[in-house]
């Protein structure tokens, strides 16, 4: 058996030897336990979050402690009434290749579905699209949606939801392959590749004539001052997420948006998706029935090996995944 330990605190970008591989024992399920055997780990830019002790909404990994991540796994033995060998459960587990619980918050899911589609578009990050998109973006037909970091698991599903509330979608990603997949694939109207543009906010100007009026943010930093200086009256911004800052030792500086905000009676939240927890049912309810029909497609990148967790984990600071980044074990 193997676990993931957090062996350092990065500054700055984490590396390698943030990580460290441990050999650890068997266990065994005792009375009222199951055994489970890691079989998809989701990595995710929040973990960044985790790895540093400064205080956030979720506790610091402790070092030399297991990392930990929403996990699908195989139940392989049981000890307890509501599981039987051969069941898939999804919960927030230790990245250990086999681990026992006591059942307590491991939900079972469907694996005629697609078992990696319970951590990306049926899981935490499907419902971050349509939690904020929907509680905060109050999309109305005919408006102009503008979504950043927009070919990740959450930014390609809050652009798909857009499209289908009546909306006009830019997008906005870091490659040629990204911008085009958006069209391609996701249906957005028009994707602007931040890595080669000159100038973002004529860029947003030109894509979006009409202006903005509702702003998701997955990254901050100057890509969002080019989208938020764009914004028409009454515009919404549900700060989703700030990845562009995630890595930073000294807090970056930008213009002041205040004014613009009050000129335009702006309302900008940030949210956490956990902040919605009693709409998860029918959330995922919507998100099952619209990819059901159609309706909703979902990438994946999916990176094969245990001891490839940190390496995927680095790689989303990278912009290396399409849609939902996933390591299968
Ligand atoms: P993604 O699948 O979007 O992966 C991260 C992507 O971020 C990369 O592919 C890369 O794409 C982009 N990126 C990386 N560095 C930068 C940078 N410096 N500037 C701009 N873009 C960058 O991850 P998720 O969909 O899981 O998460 C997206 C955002 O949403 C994150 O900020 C995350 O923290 C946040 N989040 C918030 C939640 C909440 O409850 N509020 C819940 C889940 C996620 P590219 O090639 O385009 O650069």
């Amino acid at each position: 058996n193997k676990a993931i330990l957090l062996a350092n605190r990065p500054v700055g970008k984490p590396a390698e030897s943030d990580f460290k591989f441990e050999d650890i024992d068997m266990p065994e399920a005792k009375d009222g336990e199951v055994l489970l055997k890691t079989t998809y780990v989701s990595v995710d830019p929040y973990l960044r979050g985790r790895m540093s002790d400064a205080k956030s909404y979720v506790p610091p990994f402790e070092l030399n402690e297991p990392m930990s991540s929403a996990i699908i796994a195989e139940v392989t033995a049981s000890n307890n009434q509501d599981f039987k060998a051969g069941d898939y459960v999804t919960a927030g587990l230790a990245w250990k290749l086999y681990q026992t619980s006591n059942g307590q918050g491991l939900t079972k899911v469907d694996p005629s579905v697609g078992l990696s589609a319970y951590l990306g578009v049926l899981g935490m990050t499907g419902l971050t699209a349509l939690m904020g998109l929907q509680e905060i973006g109050k999309p109305k037909t005919g408006e102009t949606l503008v979504v950043s970091g927009a070919a990740g698991a959450v930014g390609s599903i809050v652009g798909q939801i857009g499209k289908i509330l009546g909306c006009k979608v830019i997008g906005i990603a870091g490659s040629d392959e990204k911008t085009a997949l958006l069209k391609s694939k996701f249906g957005f109207d028009e994707a602007i590749n931040y890595k080669t543009t000159k100038n973002m906010q004529e860029a947003i100007a030109a894509a979006a004539p009409d202006g903005v009026d509702i702003y998701f943010d997955n990254v901050g930093g100057d890509i969002s001052d080019a989208v938020i200086f764009n914004m028409n009256k009454w515009g919404r911004i549900a700060i989703c997420g700030t990845i562009s800052s995630y890595n930073d030792t000294e807090a970056s500086q930008g213009p002041r948006l205040q004014p613009y905000i009050l000129k335009n009676s702006m309302l900008m939240q940030g949210f956490i998706v956990s902040n919605y927890a009693e709409k998860f049912p029918e959330g995922v309810k919507q998100l099952s029935d619209w990819l059901k029909a159609g309706k909703l497609q979902h990438a994946e990148t999916i990176v094969d090996g245990f001891e490839q967790i940190p390496q995927a984990f680095m790689d989303l600071f990278e912009g290396k995944n399409e849609g939902k980044m996933v390591v299968k074990i």
